[in-house]
């Protein structure tokens, strides 16, 4: 068997791995990135609207400082924001905006030749520094280069199925390699995972493909807690029945939204910031119109008008927007209205870390040795319960640079470990019994029924009754995996097999995410509880931690928020 051996290895080639990557290799030389996806190809390639930073660069921000960035933030989350870690990333954001910059990201700029800046709702003051709606797309290369220039190391299309552990330290992961099918081990003195979001669990979501949380299946398969796990985004504004988001920024920019009547009804539901409202507000105004009935000839999306801005407004500041909507709606919407509806969009929880990136064990206060996790598969707690548009890159930046530093010097200390037989033994029969099974069950009917379940049952409005439906039907998901036969028997780019690969770790968080959200009796920003419709801080103001004891049974903790220093 392939054997491959770094100091440092990073599973992800989004911006958080990417950043982690480069901040690693100025201390050490032998940092490699694995990416099951062509490392350009990562989610956040696709982010549009921009970047947080309190840089006061307009006139209308003149007066920021990273104080306000700091309590729009803990506001937007609803309280659950850890301030430790919340201060590192308002404080350090700037710098970290400028350091970008430097690496060649082509910010949009006022006329004076400032960074410009733009409104994003749930900031008190333009705060998003943005590359006109490609602001992921420039981050990505730019990082992508500056990787080059340092050498790091990439594997491209090599799929992580699991890492190899002992005592709260890992000594490597197993892989298997899209291209040819074969098993590959890869041996480390410590690991960052920056796997990026599950929004993949649902039907209708703005995410990539690759978006299927592996990070997060991995975690709970080693035995480490999901936390708030209850909290997924659902974005206002996906392109009706597409799975394309348009951004925030068309309503940061002017743009309405308004019901089948005309009518801009976020000015019922949040008087003061109307469309420019906390996601989660926007959110479930817009569901309780559609619910009403007052969606768009009664069907279940709603208008995004932006036919009073200037058209040169539109073409300069969203013209991937303008070409989408042309594209996938037959809309111009310098012309005409475009068709939104929510969906799920971003994942506040994730793999539980201190502000280092290490990761949290599920005894509190027991960290892992050389494990960290960084991106929006970690959850250091910067969004609470709900993050406010353009604090995720800027985390992905942030956290990942700082998990790219920690682990780089305890991987100077660690040697890489032993390879460890047992798991590898375990994914080669698991392999061979996946392509080699005569079960009757496909993957892709699996993923669909799980899909419809996450979206019908554990949506924006939740209940009792449905979030306890939703948990029978995903063991019974489950039950029918062990049935799984991939009928592509072929070893290259078995993207059947893949699939069926990724299933596995989509029905693990699920499970999570539903038993979370059944739990949390209460609402509180994006967990929205129809039977329990008030926030609850005397016996709520928790974070939740849930991991697969030895048993197999899910366990539930809970942890205080942090207070900051
Ligand atoms: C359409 C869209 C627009 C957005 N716009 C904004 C915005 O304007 N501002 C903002 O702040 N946020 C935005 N977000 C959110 C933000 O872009 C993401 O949260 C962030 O980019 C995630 O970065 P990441 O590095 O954690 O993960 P990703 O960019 O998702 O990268 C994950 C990486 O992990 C790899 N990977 C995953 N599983 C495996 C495996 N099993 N084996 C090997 N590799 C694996 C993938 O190949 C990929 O390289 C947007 C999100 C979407 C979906």
């Amino acid at each position: 068997m392939k054997t491959v051996e770094h100091q440092l290895l990073i599973v992800g080639g989004g911006a958080a791995g990417l950043r982690a990557a480069i901040e690693a290799q100025e201390k050490i030389d032998d940092v490699a990135v694995i990416s099951k996806v062509r490392t350009l190809r990562s989610h956040s390639v696709s982010a549009q609207g921009g970047i947080a930073a309190s840089l006061a660069n307009i006139e209308e921000s003149e007066a920021d400082n990273w104080k306000k960035h700091l309590n729009d933030t803990i506001e937007g989350g609803v309280d659950l924001v850890d301030r430790d870690a919340g201060e590192i990333l308002t404080r350090n954001a700037g710098r970290n905006v400028i350091e970008l910059e430097h690496m060649g990201v082509p910010f949009s700029r006022t006329d004076k030749g400032k960074l410009d800046q733009r409104p994003f709702g749930g900031h008190s003051m333009p705060r998003a520094l943005y590359a006109a709606d490609r602001t992921g797309h420039a981050i990505v290369y730019a990082l992508y280069g500056e990787n080059v220039r340092h050498e790091t190391a990439f594997y491209d299309e090599y799929f992580v199925l699991d890492l190899m552990t002992g005592d709260n330290s890992v000594s490597g992961l197993v892989a298997y390699d899209i291209k040819t099918g074969e098993l590959v081990v890869f041996r480390a003195g410590g690991i960052i995972l920056a796997t990026g979001g599950p929004s993949q669990a649902y039907e209708l979501t703005s995410s990539g493909k690759a978006s299927t949380g592996d990070g997060l299946g991995i975690a709970l398969r080693n035995g480490i807690p999901l936390e708030d796990m209850e909290f997924i985004q659902f974005h206002p504004t996906g392109l009706k029945a597409r799975g394309i988001l348009i951004t925030e920024a068309a309503r940061g920019e002017g743009g309405y939204l308004r019901n089948d009547r005309g009518e801009r009804f976020m000015k019922e539901y949040e008087p003061e910031s109307v469309e420019l409202a906390p996601r989660d507000r926007v959110v479930r105004g817009m569901q309780r119109e559609i619910n009403e009935g007052r969606g768009i000839n009664g069907e279940n999306y709603l208008h995004l008008d932006l036919t009073h801005l200037p058209e040169e407004k539109i073409s300069q500041k969203l013209p991937t927007i303008r070409e989408l909507s042309m594209n996938f709606a037959g809309i111009d919407p310098v012309e005409r209205p475009i068709p939104v509806q929510p969906m799920a969009h971003y994942s506040m929880g994730g793999i539980p870390t201190d502000t280092r990136g290490r990761v949290q064990g599920k005894e509190e206060g027991v960290t892992w040795n050389n494990l960290y996790a960084a991106g929006e598969a970690a959850c250091v707690s910067v969004h609470g319960a709900n993050r406010l548009g353009t604090n995720s890159l800027q985390e992905a930046i942030t956290f990942g640079k700082r998990a790219g530093r920690f682990a780089a010097e305890s991987v100077r200390k660690n040697h890489a470990g032993d390879v460890d037989r047992t798991t590898v033994d375990k994914y080669e029969s698991r392999l061979h019994s996946l392509l080699g099974g005569e079960g009757s069950v496909r993957c892709y009917e699996l993923r669909d029924r799980l899909k419809q379940t996450m979206t019908g049952k554990c949506g924006v409005f939740r209940t009792r009754h449905d979030l306890e439906e939703a948990l029978r039907q995903i063991h019974e998901l489950k039950e029918d995996y062990s049935k799984l036969t991939v009928e592509d028997s072929g070893k290259k780019f078995n993207t059947e097999l893949k699939t069926a690969l990724e299933l596995k770790n989509m029905l693990d968080y699920s499970e999570v995410i539903v038993e979370a959200a059944l739990a949390r009796k209460e609402s509180r920003g994006s967990h929205f509880r129809t039977d329990f419709p008030e926030r609850d801080d005397a016996d709520w103001l928790v974070h939740s931690f849930i991991y697969r004891s030895s048993t197999g049974k899910l366990k539930r903790d809970y942890r205080p928020v942090s207070p900051g220093t």
